[in-house]
Parts: structure tokens; C-alpha cells; sequence
């Protein structure tokens, strides 16, 4: 099995989650995949919705899988609603257009 690693920072990830994912392509068409969410130590220390997910898995021992579990669907609640920023998107795609990224 391949280490995961955040896509971020390339640092060991926690944990991932793979859900169903729904977009419209460029005509318009219904696309149905998966998407998948890295929660990582180092870039997600800021976030609030990842915070309490990070210190359930700081303790040691680790606390009860039903602990666990409601903090990976409050986590999961909040970050699958998240869009990218237009502009940063923008930005990354020139940049990997041009060979810079
Ligand atoms: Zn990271």
C-alpha cells in the first residue's frame, strides 16, 4: 500500500476520505466521480473544522471509534462543501500551462 501524503505540503496525511463527488463538465453535462479530502498535520492547524479531528488524534491512547467518528463527519460536513479559489485555480493552471508548476 502507497503511503498517502498530503498533496499540499507532501508531509505522511492522517487520514483521507473518498464520497461521492457531482459537477457540470464544459457542455453543461452532469459528471458523477469521487472526490477525496487529505487531512494533513502541518496545513491543517488552521482550520477550524479540522481542529477538533486533529486533537482526537493526538491522544494517546486513541479515544473510542465513536469519538472518532463524529469528528471525521463534522470535519467531512464542513470540507466537502469547499470550493477552490477561482484565482488560485487561474493561476495554477497558467503556471502548469506554461511548465512552471
Ligand atoms: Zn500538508
Amino acid at each position: 500500500m502507497t503511503p498517502l501524503v498530503c498533496a499540499r505540503c507532501a508531509a505522511p496525511a492522517l487520514l483521507a476520505a473518498r464520497y461521492p463527488h457531482t459537477w457540470h463538465n464544459g457542455s453543461g453535462e452532469r459528471v458523477e466521480g469521487l472526490r477525496e479530502s487529505v487531512l494533513c498535520a502541518s496545513c491543517d492547524t488552521d482550520d477550524p473544522a479540522a481542529a477538533p479531528l486533529l486533537a482526537l488524534l493526538a491522544v494517546t491512547p486513541p479515544p473510542p471509534s465513536p469519538c472518532l467518528a463524529n469528528a471525521v463527519e463534522v470535519w467531512l460536513t464542513t470540507i466537502r462543501h469547499r470550493v477552490p479559489d477561482p484565482t488560485t485555480l487561474d493561476t495554477e493552471e497558467t503556471l502548469w500551462r506554461t511548465g512552471d508548476l
